[in-house]
């Protein structure tokens, strides 16, 4: 029987990540993966998400550049093209992460793997053993419980839709709702966001949320709230009419169901080796991912975390191999100040404690804002505003939480969040100098 110190089910973010600095320890690794290296991220999550977030936005910039003396003719936008070329690059990133793994001698099974007991799997019908078994198999989209439910797509098949979509309903509104209902709009289709709450990103603060639906409504995308479909159904003519409980049925083309995900555990054997999991599927770990079997480990989306994100999982997925295969027995994850964006147009980009966290936290606090118009719209005569917040802990003076709502906010929170993280105050923030002229530049003359 083949063995191995550590055999990971899942090469996603985590799971990679885990099995090529186990093995670059010396440790012996195997890792089995039965759809595509570098799970949803790669695949169907951030990257192709980002690419197609890229090709929307040239639709507002076009209209944009006529306010700087550019002329352009009727732009069109070719679907299947932007799809082939999303899949060539998704292909060289396979590649990529090939190469990593088998630089550092991993064992790739392109296989489905089950777990059988506390230290053996069964993969390509062979039974295997290993010191430890690491479960990275991340999330999977939830497909709610609906009469037409098999119409719908996930954000698993709406990259590669065989037609372009000029009616589109997204149902949800976490960040893949968002995020859809942007990339289409700005593609050209009609959407209707459709949300069964009174405001869209529930976690997020409200004034940022009014903030960027306000914009998207303003580009068009109709916001449904306290809106529920009941039913889908296939029409003769290929499209798909929509009931609801409140409102007129309404026919599209497609359906986006972006309802969340849902730990990915189904049929992976944890009963074998008496892993436990919670209802929704997710396996609870200690601080340092040990399942309560201690040869059985699980990281990333998959433990059902606050947190659903790549670096979250790749930072896991070290503090792991630290523990189990370093000389820190006592490394672990920081899960404070977080920062995230949603690629939505335009951007948020978030870290710490919203206005209400702090509060509820029990903070005494101060809030900084600024909103103001982009300099580069004063020529392109867009309508869009930009929203800043800075949450200090008034007794301590220290920045506690920021939010963004305006072009480039993801690239602009994650140097924010350096200081935040160092524990910056405010008048550090005051004594630095802006760049001018920036959008940046108001979080440090916020007064
Ligand atoms: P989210 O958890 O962000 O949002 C799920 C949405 O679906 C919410 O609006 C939720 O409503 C709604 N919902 C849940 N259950 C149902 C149901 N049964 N019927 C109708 N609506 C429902 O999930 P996403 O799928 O958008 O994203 C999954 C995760 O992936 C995120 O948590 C995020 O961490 C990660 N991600 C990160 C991105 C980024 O970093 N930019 C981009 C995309 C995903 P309610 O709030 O009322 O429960």
């Amino acid at each position: 029987m083949q063995h191995f110190d550590l055999f990971v089910i899942g090469a996603g973010s985590g799971g990679v990540r885990a099995a090529r600095t186990a093995a670059a320890t010396g440790a012996r690794v195997a890792i089995a993966e039965d759809r595509y290296m570098g799970g949803t991220c790669v695949n169907v999550g951030c990257v192709p998400k980002k690419l197609y977030v890229y090709a929307s936005e040239y639709a507002h910039q076009f209209q944009d550049a006529e306010g700087f003396g550019w002329s352009l003719g009727p732009a069109r936008h070719d679907w299947s093209k932007l799809v082939d070329a999303k899949k060539a690059e998704i292909a060289r990133l396979n590649g990529i992460y090939d190469g990593l793994l088998s630089r550092v001698d991993v064992t790739v099974f392109n296989a489905r793997a089950r777990v059988t007991g506390p230290t053996t799997v069964e993969v390509d019908g062979e039974t295997i053993s290993a010191d430890r078994i690491l479960i990275a198999t991340g999330g999977w989209p939830r497909m709610p419980d609906l009469p037409g439910i098999e119409h719908c797509v996930s954000s698993n098949e709406i990259f590669d839709m065989p037609e372009f979509p000029q009616r589109i309903l997204v149902v949800g509104a976490g960040y893949v709702a968002v995020e859809f209902a942007g990339i289409f709009n700005g593609l050209g289709s009609e959407v209707t966001l459709s949300y069964r709450g009174p405001r869209i990103l529930r976690n997020f603060d409200p004034e940022i949320v009014d903030a960027l639906s306000a914009e998207m409504e303003k580009t068009g995308i109709k916001i449904a709230l306290n809106d529920s479909p009941r039913a889908i159904v296939r029409q003769d003519d290929g499209s798909l009419r929509v009931e609801f409980a409140d409102r007129e049925p309404q026919v599209v083309d497609c359906v986006l169901m972006a309802a969340g995900r849902v730990a990915n555990t189904t049929g992976l054997g944890l009963e074998n080796a008496g892993v436990e999991t919670r209802d929704d599927g997710s396996i609870p770990v200690d601080s340092g991912y040990q399942t309560n079997v201690p040869s059985v480990f699980a990281l990333g989306d998959v433990v059902g975390g606050q947190y659903q994100l790549t670096p979250v999982a790749t930072s896991e997925a070290m503090v792991f191999v630290r523990r189990q295969f370093g000389d820190e027995s006592g490394a672990s994850m920081d899960y404070r100040d977080i920062p995230t964006a949603v690629f939505s147009q335009p951007n948020i980009g978030t870290v710490g404690l919203t206005e209400q966290e702090a509060r509820d936290a029990g903070h005494d606090i101060q809030v900084f804002k600024s909103g103001f118009r982009a300099m580069r719209h004063t020529l392109s005569g867009r309508d869009e505003r930009t929203l800043m917040k800075l949450i200090v802990d008034a007794p301590s003076q220290r920045v506690i939480g920021c939010q963004m709502l305006g072009p480039d906010a993801g690239e602009i929170v994650q140097g924010l969040a350096v200081a935040i993280k160092a524990g910056a105050t405010k008048q550090h923030f005051d004594d630095t100098v802006g760049i001018h002229p920036t959008a940046a530049e108001e979080f440090v003359t916020m007064r």
